[in-house]
């Protein structure tokens, strides 16, 4: 019997923040879509770091903002403490970050998956695919349930056989109080993907009432508060707190070199590749040995809840150790520890296995996306759900699969970096792994994104309205201003020279005017003849970056246009690199283990000549 409870068009197995993003965004892509996860209760757990947004990874949160997800909304709605980092430094580097409370957070997207239409949630744990031939069909759960389904996206986090490390005790566990994944590890082991093991870790958490403020330093959030979602306000926003700062002390170091050969990272016992970005306390006193001292922010968990984040002293030393470690920080002398640091091990799917849509190059149908292909992080994971369960709608269509390039977005960046490469430790977004930074702005993903996403049928008429009247008033403005000229003898110059205490020597256009250095939109708009101008600060910041950094932006734009012209040029499936003439033996092996989909993709092989990509493009020419 065809019974529409065990139908689908989409799964999504898990229900992280992978998992969340692509099942939203498969069902606003107008498909049935089903969610099985271990426990309706933790959809949208925070595992770690109660935080969003961050360096590199605001970019993606308003990625993932612009083309119709949840995460910026959720940020909204839990963050309690706001700072725009970088905020004196260029556009392209400024970045969003908010400490969220963990249960706002984790509420607002069971909300979002719960008012989804075309979305249904089922508590399972799934224990097996459903592969017909070489195309993914459904999964079956632990209790024998079977789902179908002509999509599948797998997003299972660091559940797959993952194993638990506090000093030399072990135990299998998805995360702490999680069970793990381990029959579904073991099925998927049967199949011929290339899994490997990565880890991470956690820091103790500590009950915030036996912690000295008095002696830290107080970090509240910035003021103007910034907003994570387009559609956001700061009224979204909960009560606001502060973060503190204190740091290790030379006896914590002590402690912690006197107990190494009790640490399960330095015995051996743990194989996986850690996040070199993201070290554990141990591995920062090892490996910055001629330091006395190392920062550590005091976060706290929620605005109901006593226990704080101790972010930099991820660790998985014995728990004796980590008692005496945390009490040797200053403040933290009679500190109660809530709940041991640990690390975790966990498989990971070589993403090389994936084609940039992220569906698997080895099952048609069936999609990956998170930690799973080796990213660290909710905002990695939540871009590339996003990506996978718009993709995982589009194929149960019939339709050819969608993703940004490099130049288009950071999610271009992650996945094809991912692809191309490969991974050996967990993958981190940094503005630093975007060739075109200065296009890939936090202020103008939704220029970048929310066209695409309004064609591809996840952005809402809500957001397309915002945008497009955004996007009106920013050509209104520019206009406006570009129609007024300053010149010594004009009353206009004479107000600005006035007003600003600046020079005008002969004609000029007030657009010109905002690219002097010592000016910006904002004190132009003290001029009484120019001001006030457009009072929603989102519209004066995107005329001001477009006119301030025209001449770097229009170099940059003609640098893509350049490196474009063969970007896209198509590399056939299947295609036989070894009729290639001239390509060296190692270039051969490159390009066959990757088996890159376009001439963009092939030139970022490391390895992968110029010189190899002009006998592949004589190739390709001679075979059309
Ligand atoms: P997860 O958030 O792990 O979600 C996986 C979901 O899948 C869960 O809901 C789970 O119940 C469900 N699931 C798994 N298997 C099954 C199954 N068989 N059937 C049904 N449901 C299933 N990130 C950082 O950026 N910095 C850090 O320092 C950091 N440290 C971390 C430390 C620890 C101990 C852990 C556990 C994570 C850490 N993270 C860190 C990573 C961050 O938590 C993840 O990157 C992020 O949560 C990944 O999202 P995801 O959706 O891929 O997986």
């Amino acid at each position: 019997m065809h019974d529409s409870f065990f139908h689908y068009d989409v799964i999504v197995i898990g229900g992280g923040h992978a998992g969340t993003e692509a099942a939203l965004a498969s069902a606003r892509a107008g498909v049935r879509t089903l969610l099985l996860s271990h426990n309706v209760e933790t959809i949208g757990a925070m595992s770690c770091n109660p935080a969003i947004g961050g360096i590199g990874k605001g970019h993606l949160v308003k990625e993932i903002d612009a083309l119709g997800g949840a995460m910026a909304k959720a940020a909204d709605h839990a963050g309690i403490q706001w700072r725009t980092l970088n905020a004196s430094k260029g556009p392209a580097v400024r970045a969003t970050r908010c400490q969220a409370d963990r249960n706002l957070y984790r509420m607002a997207i069971r909300g979002m998956v719960e008012s989804q239409e075309n979305l249904t949630v089922f508590q399972a744990a799934v224990d097996d695919l459903i592969i017909d031939g070489d195309a993914v069909r459904g999964a079956i759960t632990q209790t024998g349930l079977s789902f179908h389904a002509s999509a599948v996206v797998l997003t299972a986090g660091t559940f797959l056989a993952g194993k638990i490390h506090i000093g030399p005790t072990q135990y299998t566990a998805g995360r702490m109080g999680d069970p793990p994944a381990t029959t579904l590890a073991a099925r998927l082991r049967e199949r011929p993907f290339a899994i490997d093991r990565l880890k991470t870790g956690t820091p103790p958490r500590i009950d915030g009432r036996s912690l000295d403020y008095a002696v830290m330093e107080e970090q509240p959030g910035d003021t103007p508060r910034p907003v994570m979602s387009y559609l956001g306000s700061t009224a979204d926003h909960p009560r606001q707190v502060s973060c503190w700062i204190t740091h290790t002390s030379q006896q914590t170091h002590d402690i912690i070199r006197g107990s190494l050969d009790r640490s399960p990272l330095y015995s051996g016992q743990i194989e996986g590749i850690g996040p070199r970005y993201c070290p554990s306390i141990e591995d920062k006193v090892v490996r910055f040995a001629e330091k006395d001292s190392h920062q550590i922010f005091v976060e706290p968990e929620g605005l109901d809840v006593v226990e704080i984040y101790p972010n930099g002293i991820s660790t998985s030393l014995p728990f004796d150790v980590q008692l005496a470690l945390v009490r040797s920080i200053r403040g933290m002398e009679n500190a109660h520890i809530t709940r041991p640091g640990y690390a975790i091990e966990y498989d990971f799917f070589d993403p090389r296995g994936l084609k940039h849509t992220l569906e698997t190059k080895l099952v048609s149908g069936l999609f990956f996306a998170g930690q799973i292909n080796g990213t660290t992080g909710y905002e990695e994971a939540g871009a590339q759900g996003l990506l996978a369960g718009l993709n995982a709608a589009r194929h149960t269509r019939g339709l050819e699969g969608w993703y940004p390039r490099r130049d288009q977005a950071y999610l271009g960046v992650l996945v094809d970096d991912l692809i191309t490469h490969g991974t050996s430790e967990p993958y981190r977004m940094f503005t630093s792994r975007a060739e075109y930074r200065l296009q890939l702005r936090e202020d103008n993903a939704d220029v970048r994104l929310t066209p695409a996403g309004r064609e591809l049928g996840i952005v809402d008429d809500t957001r397309w309205k915002a945008f497009s009247a955004k996007q009106d008033a920013v050509a209104a403005e520019t206009e406006r201003l570009r129609g007024l000229w300053a010149t010594p003898a004009n009353a206009l110059g004479r107000e600005v020279v006035d007003t600003l205490g600046v020079t005008i020597s002969r004609e000029t256009n007030v657009l010109d005017l905002i690219k002097r250095p010592e000016l910006d939109y904002a004190r132009l708009m003290t001029v009484p003849t120019l001001g006030p101008g457009v009072d929603d600060g989102k519209v004066a910041e995107q005329v001001e970056i477009s006119v301030k950094y025209a001449g770097y932006l229009d170099r940059q734009r003609e640098e893509i246009e350049r490196q474009q012209r063969h970007e896209n040029t198509p590399i056939p499936d299947g295609f036989d690199y070894a009729n290639v003439r001239g390509l060296s033996a190692e270039v051969l092996q490159k390009l066959v283990k990757v088996a890159p989909s376009s001439i963009g993709q092939a030139q970022r092989i490391p390895g992968v000549t110029p010189a190899a990509i002009s006998l592949l493009l004589v190739h390709l020419e001679r075979a059309r």
